[in-house]
């Protein structure tokens, strides 16, 4: 298997990208090289499958978008870093992830809720205006919570929960999600997959289960890095893990026609 990455591309951009371009279906693009194709018009042909997808042409055959998978995590306000790291304490970066200016931080913080409590929980940073805590249905029971299924934002009337760090601790009184399910695409995707922001975007998952999910909001900015977000438990339901891809079918409950568009 092949990691293309957009340096690649680029390097190849002396002599002339291909278009199409070929890959095996084992091969896999980094987000920023499918950008990078699209915005070129470059159409990815994948040898050994029927999965080959339009740079941004008519008549896509099949349109995928990739999946990520977020465990259970924290995005800290400001002051709540202060509070649970101390005074001035500034968040370490891990990793980079698709969303550009986000990062996986290096420091932990334990939840502690009604029937237990969970070690080791993720802070993503950078920091915002509110702390958010997202966990799955499966981590709700174990901390005795059961939080609605929401966008990111949307945290009026969901519970509270104690976060524990080596400098202290934070009550939440509200704040704890299920993360909804959502794509996020840039301006150059949606124009591509012929769909807006706030689309109602119906995915077939690819792997062993062939689950749809006939509702995923579709979020459009022109700093968004195409990706399917969904949580552990509906990875484990879908058999699905990162980087893996989706089929879209849809969109707000028609299916697509061949060429694409509803
Ligand atoms: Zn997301």
């Amino acid at each position: 298997m092949a990691v293309i990455t957009e340096t690649t591309l680029r390097a190849m951009l002396r002599t002339g990208v291909p278009n199409p371009f070929v890959v095996h279906a084992e091969d896999r693009f980094t987000p920023a090289a499918t950008d990078f194709l699209k915005g070129r018009g470059i159409r990815v042909e994948v040898l050994g499958s029927a999965n080959a997808f339009s740079g941004g042409s008519e008549g896509a055959l099949e349109q995928t978008i990739p999946v990520g998978v977020s465990n259970r995590h924290i995005h800290l306000a400001t002051e709540d870093v202060e509070r649970l790291f101390g005074a001035g304490y500034k968040l370490t970066p891990l990793r980079a992830l698709s969303q550009t200016g986000q990062f996986a931080a290096t420091e932990t913080v334990t939840l502690l809720g009604p029937k237990g409590l969970m070690k080791d929980v993720r802070i993503l940073g950078p920091a915002r205006g509110v702390s958010q805590v997202e966990i799955s249905r499966t981590d709700g029971f174990s901390l005795g919570i059961h939080p609605p299924v929401r966008m990111s934002g949307s945290l009026e009337a969901t519970p509270g929960i104690t976060l524990i760090g080596p400098a202290g601790c934070v009550v939440l009184e509200s704040g704890v999600i299920v993360a909804k399910c959502h794509v996020h695409m840039s301006d150059l995707d949606a124009r591509a997959f012929h769909v807006q922001d706030g689309d109602s975007l119906m995915l077939q998952m690819l792997g062993e289960r062939t689950l749809i999910f006939p509702n995923v909001t579709v979020r459009v900015s022109p700093r968004y890095t195409l990706d399917f977000h969904i949580d552990l438990d509906e990875a484990n339901a879908a058999s699905l893990k990162t980087g893996d891809k989706v089929r879209l079918l849809g969109k707000n409950g028609k299916l697509f026609s061949s060429a694409g568009r509803c």
